[in-house]
């Protein structure tokens, strides 16, 4: 799990604040604590949270107001409304208002912990495409790997590579112009103890190219450095997206 979720929690009860405190900060979140409406709408307004749990039952504004303002502030943080009413009515009014999910108090912690766990396994999830999408690569117009789907595009056509063929590949279209000897490719894509020999690395190559060149008999991506090993030369065109 990510160490480092911020939190947010928005209670008026100090005891009762410091217990999720406590709670939230032994599965390393980083919390903030604010006893009164003005100092969370001030704070989501000053820095964005993973999390923010929020007592429904605060004095000044209505807790499903300061829920609406919460939620125009972090448009993508994940709001748990607490409260100690559970009727229907309430449920559809919190997530009317925003929040993503009801708990009732009193509740135990092992249920709000499942609960916060379970929250921030998606966030993780969520957190790990965006980060996949950025490291998309294009290489000019032919060549597109998609690190998140682990789906290569070959002139715009979706192209299968088995498992090995896709590690070569990546192996190669993030070093272009590196040149790499079989031995090395063998320890790089499968590893030490490998028992197999270098012509394994050769019949890879060969199906890579298959797949990738225009035509395989004269690559351009995938060159032979005669003697030594292979080398991608992508590296001219090559652009993040
Ligand atoms: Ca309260």
């Amino acid at each position: 799990m990510n160490t480092s979720h911020s939190v947010l929690i928005v209670e008026d009860e100090p005891e009762a604040a410091s217990a999720l405190k406590h709670l939230l900060e032994g599965v390393f979140c980083k919390v903030e604590v604010a006893l009164a409406d003005d100092t969370c709408l001030r704070l989501a307004q000053s820095k964005t949270f993973d999390l923010i749990v929020l007592d429904l039952m605060l004095p000044g504004l209505d807790g499903l107001e300061v829920c609406r303002r919460l939620r125009a502030l972090q448009a993508y943080t994940a709001i748990v409304m607490l409260t100690a009413r559970g009727s229907e009515v309430d449920r559809v009014a919190g997530l009317q208002a925003g929040a993503d999910d009801y708990i009732t108090k009193p509740y135990s912690a092992a249920e709000f912990m499942a609960w916060v766990r379970a929250l921030f396994r998606r966030v993780d999830a969520l957190f790990e495409q965006a980060k996949s999408v950025e490291k998309m690569t294009r290489i000019g117009q032919t060549l597109s790997i998609d690190t998140r789907s682990r789906e290569v595009r070959v002139r715009g056509q979706r192209t299968v590579l088995t498992r090995k063929e896709y590690d070569l590949l990546l192996l190669f279209a993030r070093n272009p112009g590196q040149v790499y000897s079989r031995a090395q490719l063998l320890d790089a894509v499968w590893g030490y103890t490998y028992e197999g020999d270098e012509h394994t690395i050769e019949c890879h190559i060969n199906r890579l190219r298959t797949k990738i060149e225009a035509n395989s008999a004269k690559p351009k991506l995938l060159r032979t450095v005669w003697g030594v090993g292979y080398k991608f030369s992508g590296v001219a065109t090559w652009s993040g997206a």
